[in-house]
């Protein structure tokens, strides 16, 4: 069983990494960005309150991350593993999620870091669009992640759209969450010897290749 989690600070490249790992293990991508943003399209208080709080650049609670985490990573498609994009972001998801993991007999895998200058990540972040549609993201200063026809998805041609926290205000304070909240994560993994770093400051296939290099580095040294 393939169980990955990606740790990393916001527009650090996580989303394009996971769809990239996702075609390659053939294991499903789960943003919980993308499953918060899914829910929030209702009409009604819960729905309210959670766009409210990504609006903002905070957190959502965990609980409420946690119980989307547990639903998606029980179906069916999710069976022979999954890529974990934007979760666990606080210890206390971190240590929940292992705990559910435990008690349901389910594999712990392996967390993997990338590591990204905020300088970098700031200035993606300001040129990124995204796939309303299939949530694949896109760097306009970047010749390798531009979409090949303006404006819109390669994959499956609709409308990139920019998402309302990618400005800089919005920036500093997921970068803050980042800092104080997501990097106790990190210690917790190496304690628990399944923490793996790369330099993310390469460009997207260097990064890709140094993940894929430690997957199966793993997988071959416990056959
Ligand atoms: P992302 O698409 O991963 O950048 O997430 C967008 C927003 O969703 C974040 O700024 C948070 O408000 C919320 N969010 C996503 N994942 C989590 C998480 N694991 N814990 C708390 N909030 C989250």
């Amino acid at each position: 069983m393939r169980n990955i989690i990606l740790i990393a600070p916001p527009a650090a490249g996580k989303g394009t990494q996971a769809k990239l790992i996702e075609k390659k293990y053939n294991i499903p991508q789960i943003s919980t960005g993308d499953l918060l943003r899914n829910a929030i399209n209702k009409d009604d208080d819960f729905a309210k309150n959670l766009k409210s709080s990504m609006e903002s650049g905070h957190f959502v609670s965990d609980d409420i991350v946690l119980k989307f985490v547990i639903e998606r990573i029980n179906q069916e498609d999710c069976s022979n593993g999954y890529i974990l994009d934007g979760f666990p972001r606080t210890l206390e998801q971190a240590k929940k999620y292992n705990q559910y993991l435990i008690e349901n007999n389910k594999a712990v895998g392996i967390a993997i870091q990338i590591n990204v200058d905020k300088e970098i990540t700031k200035s993606r972040i300001l040129n990124r669009m995204s796939c309303s549609k299939c949530g694949r993201v896109y760097n306009l200063s970047d010749d390798k992640l531009k979409p090949k026809n303006d404006g819109v998805c390669d994959y499956c041609g609709t409308k990139l759209v920019r998402r309302s926290d990618d400005n800089s205000e919005t920036y500093d304070i997921r970068y803050k969450e980042y800092i104080e909240n997501t990097e106790p994560i990190l210690d917790y993994y190496q304690k628990n010897n399944n923490l793996y770093t790369i330099n993310g400051n390469q460009d997207t296939n260097d990064i890709y290749n140094d993940i894929v290099s430690i997957i199966d580095n793993i997988e071959s040294s416990n056959q």
